[in-house]
């Protein structure tokens, strides 16, 4: 179905944070909007903030004053809905109560010809109960924007029930044409986004509770080794605790209390506490003031240690980028093509064996290998150009060892972390189980596998989409790292999707 022409008039419902972002968006792609809010007053209000926005870009020479008049010519303010009848589209972006917008679709449902097409931009509400009274259910799916709507590239196309494939490819064509990244998800809790991104929250702060290490730290590893551009504690602050908490409830209620979405009681104390995050100057850091300072990352002191030479044995192609930047630093590195029986390489310096986590503890795996000394790391979105690595030693491992294992990272100039022996570390945990999370969305058929990767890139910034970076890993690696976190902690929480699972005994791919 071709996008909505440009002829055609947009109305826009709540003049709040996204129904202005939306208007914005809409009128900048060329088309009228009128932009209605039952606040006497707040829709010119609206339209306001969007010329001051707008007007923000004159000032940084990125838009035109006859742009910006343009694009405000096309807005037009309306206090009574009625001023919505011709629209083509209406999309509502009102107070999230399930009773409002039913009545207000109701309302639009009697007064706009009988092909308009209708969305919502609910974040947590059904697609599906949104539009169950209307006699014509069919023509309504949802449209969410993120926030700040004109910045933000993603939006999700939701199809409920009754929603036609005719609607939700007409939005997805129309929100495409407006310079948006489309994806199509069917009506489940959380779509795509905000089901997936989950366990970036939930393993973060599972880590910080464990005492894994701390929050200016985990962050650090997320950023430097995994490549997001945030870690999840100053991303939960920018957020807001309420809203973040209030997301994980809902989508944990929803899922009817599958422990996959518990949430956390560090989170809730914050809550309580009142340290919202940044909007209340407080959360997992502090913000009141010019003087409140981050704390920084915990990393280890710079060892002298002389580096004897790196053996690897068994270098597969996670590996193999590390190997290479330790040659290039000017260590002396000899490859040994036999691997370990369980086929995982290794790596040796002295008697000190390092070998990526798999989802074992590292005390476990040193007694199962064997092994004395033995320093698991963690993994990295490109172990050629990540500026961090964390590490976990057994506690069989003496302090020369862990000074070894230090020096050695360090030399490839990365700063070195030294974690609680936690399974599955801290990168490869939370890659594991956001790749886990996307995999049953698809096996329940919420969105496509490359959906999924573009919603998480797009929506949320991801360096790598969680299904693609799987693959790269090997899905026997990533199921057997779920299946051992499973095992260490004896919960349902870590169980492998099915689809995961499937994928990896027949040797498929998610993107195949
Ligand atoms: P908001 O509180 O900033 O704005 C809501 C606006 O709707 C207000 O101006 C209010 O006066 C108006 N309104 C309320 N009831 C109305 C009615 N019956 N008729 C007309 N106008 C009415 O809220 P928001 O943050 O813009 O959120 C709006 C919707 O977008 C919600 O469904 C929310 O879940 C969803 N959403 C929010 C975000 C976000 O980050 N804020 C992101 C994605 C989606």
């Amino acid at each position: 179905m071709p996008a909505l022409s440009t002829t055609t008039v947009i109305g826009v419902i709540g003049a709040g944070a996204m129904g202005a972002g939306i208007a914005q968006v809409a009128a900048q792609a060329g088309h009228a909007v009128i932009l209605h809010d039952n606040q006497p007053g707040a829709a010119k209000a609206g339209i306001d903030s969007i010329r001051r926005q707008l007007e923000k870009r004159v000032a940084k020479g990125k838009m035109t004053q006859g742009g910006v008049d343009n694009i405000i010519a096309r807005l037009q303010p309306a206090d009574v809905i009625d001023a919505l009848a011709d629209s083509r589209l209406v999309i509502e972006a009102i107070v999230e109560n399930l009773d409002i917008k039913r009545q207000v679709f109701a309302q639009l449902e009697a007064m706009c010809a009988p092909d308009t097409l209708l969305a919502s931009n609910t974040s947590s509400l059904s697609i599906t109960s949104i539009a169950a009274n209307l006699e014509r259910p069919e023509r309504l799916a949802g449209l969410h924007f993120f926030n700040p709507a004109p910045v933000m590239k993603l939006v999700e196309v939701v199809s409920g029930l009754a929603t036609t494939t005719e609607v939700a490819e007409t939005l997805f064509d129309t929100a495409s044409a407006w310079g948006k990244v489309a994806v199509h998800a069917s009506s489940t809790p959380g779509f795509i986004v905000n089901r997936v991104a989950r366990p970036f929250y939930a393993e973060g702060l599972r880590l910080l509770q464990e005492g894994a290490s701390d929050a200016a730290t985990l962050d650090a590893l997320l950023r430097q080794a995994g490549g997001f551009r945030m870690g999840p504690f100053e991303l939960m602050d920018l957020i807001g605790h309420d809203v973040n908490y209030a997301v994980t409830r809902s989508v944990f209620d929803a899922y009817y209390g599958d422990t996959r979405f518990e949430p956390s009681l560090v989170q809730q104390a914050l809550v309580e506490a009142g340290r919202l995050g940044r909007k209340s100057g407080q959360g997992f850091f502090d913000y009141a003031g010019e003087s409140a300072a981050k704390p920084q990352p915990n990393f280890a002191a710079p060892a002298s240690t002389q580096l004897p030479t790196l053996v690897a044995q068994g270098a597969d192609s996670t590996i193999a980028p590390l190997l290479e930047r330790a040659q290039e630093a000017g260590l002396e590195v000899v490859r040994r093509e036999s691997l370990q029986l369980d086929g995982t390489p290794r790596l040796y310096i002295g008697d000190l064996a390092l070998a990526l986590s798999d989802g074992r503890c590292a005390a476990e795996r040193a007694v199962n290998e064997g092994l004395e000394a033995l320093v698991l790391f963690d993994l990295c979105l490109d172990y050629r150009s990540a500026s961090a690595i964390g590490l976990a030693a057994s506690h069989t491992t003496s302090p020369e060892a862990r000074q070894l294992a230090t020096a050695l990272f360090q030399r490839l100039g990365m700063d070195v972390v030294w974690l609680t022996d936690t399974p599955g570390l801290v990168v490869l945990r939370t890659v594991a189980m956001l790749a886990n999370e996307a995999a049953d969305a698809v096996l329940q058929g919420v969105c496509s596998a490359k959906d999924g990767d573009l919603a998480m890139q797009a929506g949320v910034n991801y360096p790598r989409g969680p299904l693609t970076w799987a693959d790269s890993l090997g899905l026997p690696f990533v199921h057997r790292t779920l299946t051992h976190l499973q095992q260490s902690y004896g919960e349902e929480r870590y169980r492998s999707s099915f689809l995961l699972r499937r994928n990896a005994l027949s040797e498929a791919s998610f993107h195949e």
